[in-house]
């Protein structure tokens, strides 16, 4: 095994040669003391910026009052949080877990419960973690060829072609399970046509729609589940990433109206419902009013529009603060040209460059950034 200069963690990262140490709303702050405008939001995670103070403060409280009781019990936080995205999704139960791939990992087998049927229909280019499961229905080859055998029963569609989404769905599918923005394949938006065929399908065939909303959700696109604006209304939705603004936690959330799946000791998790990162998590839903909503929409609409006219920029994908940039050049060195002059942004495959910046950020912080990357991309 090759070491490094940071030889005792395993290399699974191309990790760029920078420490960060502290973090405040927008900035980042690395160990020589310089500071970064940081509009990736650690890959769609700290969506309300570094260290807001109502989340903080959530989780500082909870801290000094109970970590964890174990899922033998009810905690106060994971009610709440169960609550508050219930009510936001109009009538829906909660399963709590730790990451983005243990939430699909939970639906993958919620469906296959609900339906008794192991058919799972998804992407091309879609991703859904890295666990086996959530690997054997992500659609991206160069993850998933290395560790096959995976699981059976997986077949992969081309984003927004509907014919090709009727042919693969059938009488042994269990669950079509999308992005409705397709964030590590490189931020493609799926058209509201294919998710209604998509909602079609799962109810002719008695499969569930489950939405992966782990990267756009959360008020990511300018609406607290990105599906609000996409005319569709999914039997589950999986949650990670931004929902505590950084601290460790995934959801899956099914419909009130969804066909009965889990019961006692169906699934389970140690950490799950962690009441520290549950009560963070309802900070970062009471933040995230309809009036910051309605800015994401607006400070997107005229993002993209500026993105469009950057030097090298052939197509801008996406919604709300969750942008795709295709270039006519590789997007790896632009982002650590762009992190020489105090940028953080990343990429979404070779030639995409992906901005997922705090839904805080302002106006003027969006222009300084769109200035960097003027620099750099001329
Ligand atoms: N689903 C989507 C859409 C994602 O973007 C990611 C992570 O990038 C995952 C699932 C996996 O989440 P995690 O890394 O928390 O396991």
């Amino acid at each position: 095994m090759s070491m490094t200069a940071h030889g005792h963690v395993l290399p699974t990262y191309a990790r760029s040669d920078v420490t960060f140490v502290s973090g405040e709303g927008v900035w980042l702050f690395d160990a020589d003391g310089n500071r970064y405008l940081d509009c990736l939001g650690g890959l769609a995670v700290t969506s309300l910026g570094h260290c807001h103070p109502g989340v903080a403060q959530a989780a500082h409280e909870q801290l000094d009052r109970l970590w964890h009781a174990s899922n033998l019990y009810w905690t106060e936080p994971m009610e709440a949080l169960a609550d508050r995205l219930s009510a936001r999704f109009g009538g829906a139960a909660a399963f709590f877990c730790n990451s983005g791939a243990e939430a699909n990992e939970s639906a993958l087998k919620y469906a296959r419960r609900a339906t008794g049927k192991p058919g799972v229909v998804a992407l091309e280019g879609g991703f859904h973690g890295r666990t086996l499961g959530a690997l054997s229905v992500t659609g991206q080859p160069a993850k998933r060829v290395p560790f096959e055998p995976l699981s059976p029963g997986a077949a992969f569609v081309t984003p927004n072609d509907v014919e090709a989404l009727a042919a693969a769905v059938g009488p042994a599918t269990g669950c079509i399970l999308v992005e409705p923005i397709l964030g590590e394949g490189g931020v493609h938006p799926l058209e509201p046509e294919f998710l209604a065929a998509a909602r079609e399908l799962a109810d002719e065939h008695g499969a569930v729609l489950v939405l992966d909303e782990i990267q756009c959700g959360l008020g990511r696109t300018g609406s607290f589940f990105a599906f609000e604006q996409l005319g569709v209304r999914p039997d589950a939705v999986t949650l990670a990433k931004a929902l505590a603004n950084g601290l460790p936690i995934g959801a899956l959330l099914v419909s009130a109206d969804a066909p009965e799946g889990f019961g006692p000791g169906d699934h389970g998790s140690t950490f799950g419902g962690n009441p520290v990162a549950c009560a963070a998590a309802v900070a970062v839903c009471d933040a995230l009013t309809d009036e910051l909503l309605a800015e994401v929409r607006e400070k997107g609409a005229g993002l993209a529009a500026g993105l469009a006219s950057l030097p090298g920029v052939t197509e801008v994908r996406g919604r709300g603060l969750m942008w795709g940039l295709e270039l006519d050049r590789p997007a790896g060195p632009v982002v650590d040209a762009a992190r020489g002059r105090g940028l953080v942004v990343g990429s979404a495959g070779e030639t995409v460059l992906r901005l997922t910046p705090p839904l805080t950020i302002t106006t003027d912080e969006l222009e300084q950034a769109l200035a960097t990357l003027q620099e750099v991309l001329q």
